[in-house]
């Protein structure tokens, strides 16, 4: 009896948000040139379903143990971004499939994507992720070993990966100061960078940010609470 109240009481909190009406709502308010990237981590196959019937297309997830089973359980036209952090042995289960990771660290990781994407005969976009927020708990690098990795021979001879843009997360503070600071610094790192090396995305603001992120010059924001709803874990 206890368990089933409770069961209860968590899915009329669900039944309150109108998933179709958040996400019209959003899109209204962005400009047109501003990507807008859904974060489906955690929801059900029917929530990204409800987000789906709206004709949205661009999902992201930020596990691959979470992005792969959805990839293969949901309609194929969903583009699936990679937006979390993402370990090299975990490349291969979506190479196949994935339009775009963001939050590339590395030059090692770079390779293990090229050589993945070679095995489908596909070129895999990607970001990196320059780190703009205080907290050590925060994954990125500086704007120097961004530039390296771009103008290295190593990543010039790669065939089956390309790098079209930045990404980065702000700190979680309530400091709407800070918060500018920090996405001012990664818009003038993409705008230093962009010409020489062909950048085109700069994906940054979430629920919390987007407002100020878009202000701050990002056009591919990551939204997923404000949208389905806070999530249960994570
Ligand atoms: C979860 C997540 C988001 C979305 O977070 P919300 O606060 O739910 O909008 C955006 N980017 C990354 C990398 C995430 O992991």
């Amino acid at each position: 009896m206890y368990f089933i109240e409770m069961e209860k009481n968590i899915n009329s909190r669900y039944m309150d948000i109108d998933i179709a009406k958040n996400l019209e709502a959003i899109k209204q308010e962005l400009p047109e040139e501003v990507e807008l990237v859904v974060i489906s981590k955690t929801r059900s196959h029917e929530e990204i379903m409800e987000a789906y019937n709206t004709g949205h297309r661009i999902f992201g997830e930020n596990k691959v143990q979470e992005l792969t089973p959805k990839w293969e359980a949901l309609p194929r036209d969903i583009e699936w971004h990679m937006v979390g952090h993402l370990q090299r042995n975990k490349v291969k289960y979506m190479a196949e499939f994935v339009s775009l990771i963001h939050a590339v660290d590395s030059l090692k990781l770079l390779r293990e994507i090229n050589k993945q994407a070679k095995k489908f005969d596909r070129v895999i976009n990607c970001l990196l992720q320059m780190k703009i927020a205080q907290e050590e708990s925060k994954y990125g690098i500086t704007i120097d070993e961004i530039a390296a990795i771009l103008n290295s021979e190593d990543y010039q001879n790669m065939k089956h990966v390309r790098v079209v843009g930045l990404m980065g997360m702000a700190t979680f503070t309530e400091d709407q100061d800070q918060i500018k600071r920090e996405f001012n610094s990664l818009h003038q790192a993409f705008n230093q960078l962009k010409d020489e090396h062909e950048l085109r995305i700069l994906s940054m603001g979430m629920s919390g940010d987007y407002p100020l992120a878009v202000a701050c010059g990002s056009n591919m924001v990551r939204i997923g609470s404000s949208i389905f709803g806070p999530r249960q874990y994570q």
